[in-house]
């Protein structure tokens, strides 16, 4: 891939940075932490303005309702976005990174007839339905059982961490179909309506005070066949789809915003007195530190690049993906452990401003090994699919 942008791609950069400056000003803070009923219509009402100004589904075909630009702008978009500081997507994560992906790859046409506009102007929102108590790394052990009855499936079973559930419309919901099949093969994907009887949503209270996931419990909810993906028993291979979106794909924008993470760090130690005078910006050590997370941003900024070029080739994300997620996640817990040395002591003292910021961040960074499979489990598909080498 060529790494450098056309004058086209500048135009559409300056076009976007122009609308980007006028529309992020407009926006109004964000709800306080914790206030979820706020935080969804403040998320899908920005996710609208971006429809409405025709910068949602930019990677997305046309005919679904996106704007099929090349893999250039889509990039410019996730530079210009970040630096904007445009609002975090939030609650239409999944719908946009990987539900909708995956009902392009993998939907029928009246799935994504339906779905996927709703998606892009943010009128629903999804939620994931992966993993369980007993199935997390090991996901093809899941135990959710579904069972046909005419049109429709029966399914009953307890699903745990689905993030934003409790806000979500729609659930991509992973199944046992046949319970005597090897694990692997009797497994499918469906298309959950949260807004239902027997769909119980209890949020999970986190280290950070707040309830970002939750457990939800089916006791003989209903999904109509037409709600598979796929066919009966092929979920794993479906879900194979949507977690390459999930780990591929769905980082770039995290990545990006790696850079703000990091001017975030230099403001803050810059206004950090320290111990004999000075600033904390002053220490030679800390400032190749940060020099170090810098190149580290760069050189991962363009391996994502790559990872999009090739989706745009292939229709599908890259195996790099694994490798992304994996140093995403460790910078970004690096940085926040170096805001919160930063800040000291001020972090525990839980008053409003940078220093109780810092905490929440360093929190928050913790998930990053975990969520959308550990960085165990990404160094593992790393060296059998990547590298090649033997389970
Ligand atoms: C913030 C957050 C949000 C999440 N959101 C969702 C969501 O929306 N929907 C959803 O379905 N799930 C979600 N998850 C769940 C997430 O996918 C799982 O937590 C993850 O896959 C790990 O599973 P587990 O927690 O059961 O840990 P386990 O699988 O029990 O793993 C425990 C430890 O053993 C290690 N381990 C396990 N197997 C291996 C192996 N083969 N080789 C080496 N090490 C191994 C792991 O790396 C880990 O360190 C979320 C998790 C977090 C933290």
């Amino acid at each position: 891939m060529d790494l450098t942008y056309s004058a086209e791609d500048e135009e559409f950069r300056a076009q976007l940075r122009t609308w980007l400056d006028t529309a992020v000003q407009r926006q109004s803070p964000p709800p306080p932490p914790g206030d979820w009923p706020a935080r969804r219509a403040y998320d899908t009402q920005w996710q609208r303005t971006l429809y409405d100004a025709g910068y949602a589904g930019l990677h997305w075909p046309v005919a679904f309702g996106g704007r099929g630009l090349p893999v250039s702008q889509q990039l410019v978009y996730l530079e210009e976005y970040a630096r904007a500081n445009a609002p975090y997507i939030s609650v239409n994560f999944v719908g946009l990174m990987h539900a909708g992906p995956t009902l392009i790859a993998e939907g029928t046409d009246e799935q994504r007839a339906f779905h996927l506009p709703r998606i892009l102007t943010g009128e629903s929102v999804w939620c994931q339905g992966f993993s369980e108590p007993g199935a997390g790394s090991d996901l093809a052990s899941l135990q959710t059982r579904a069972v046909r009855d005419g049109d429709h499936y029966i399914v009953n079973g307890q699903k745990i961490w689905s993030t934003r559930a409790h806000v979500a419309d729609y659930c991509e919901l992973l199944v046992r179909t046949d319970p005597d099949a090897p694990k692997h093969k009797g497994i499918t994907w469906l298309i959950l309506d949260m807004h239902q009887p027997g769909v119980d949503v209890r949020p999970m209270r986190t280290i950070d005070g707040e309830s970002h996931f939750c457990e939800v419990f089916l006791d003989d909810a209903r999904v109509p066949v037409s709600n598979r993906v796929g066919e009966e028993n092929d979920g794993w291979r479906v879900t194979n789809v949507t977690l390459r979106f999930e780990r591929g794909t769905a980082f770039a924008q995290h990545v990006i915003t790696l850079r703000s993470q990091l001017r975030k760090l230099v403001d803050v130690a810059q206004d950090t007195p320290a111990v004999g005078g000075g600033t904390a910006w002053d220490d030679a050590e800390f400032r190749r530190h940060v020099g170090r997370l810098d190149a580290s941003v760069d050189a991962l900024w363009r391996m994502t690049q790559m990872g999009i070029a090739d989706t745009e080739r292939t229709g599908m994300p890259a195996r790099s993906g694994s490798a992304v997620k994996l140093r995403y996640s460790e910078i970004t817990q690096e940085i926040a452990d170096l805001l919160l040395r930063t800040v000291g002591r001020a972090a525990l003292a839980g008053v409003p401003g940078p220093a109780a910021d810092a905490m929440r961040e360093y929190l928050w960074s913790l998930q990053y090994t975990i969520a959308a499979g550990t960085s165990q489990i990404q160094r593992n598909l790393i060296a059998e699919r990547i590298l090649g080498m033997p389970r």
